[in-house]
């Protein structure tokens, strides 16, 4: 059972969409892409630093600001599609999306030994 159902509209971003060709986010990115960008990057790190399923609580602060306070959830999120996707919500507001595209990204930490400190 996915954290998304079915019948909600979702953002649904390829993370390469934001990136140069090798890699990067552009210098002239405009200031919500930049913002949007880092946020489902951060979502993307932690979902492939700590390759956990189902749903779970990640250390992002959700992006949404309704009646212009931020809101106070913090973003689950889990691998779905057969680990090709990410979907994230938020359960204080119920923003939530879908990131494709993750793969290769500067966020993308799947593979990499985690540094626990004690190397
Ligand atoms: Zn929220």
């Amino acid at each position: 059972m996915s954290i998304l159902e079915p019948e909600t509209p979702v953002l649904v971003t390829d993370l390469r969409h934001y990136l140069t060709p090798d890699m990067r986010l552009p210098d002239d990115l405009p200031g919500p892409a930049l913002r949007l960008a880092r946020f489902q990057g951060a979502i993307v790190e932690w979902v492939t630093i700590w390759d956990l399923i189902p749903p779970i609580g990640t250390n992002v602060a959700c992006r949404r600001r309704p009646g212009r306070r931020p809101c106070s959830g913090t973003v689950r999120a889990e691998v779905v599609e057969n680990g090709t996707a990410i979907a994230w919500d938020c359960p204080v507001c119920g923003d939530a999306g879908w990131i494709e595209g993750w793969q290769g990204t500067p966020w993308d930490r799947s593979g990499e030994a985690f540094d626990d400190g004690s190397g």
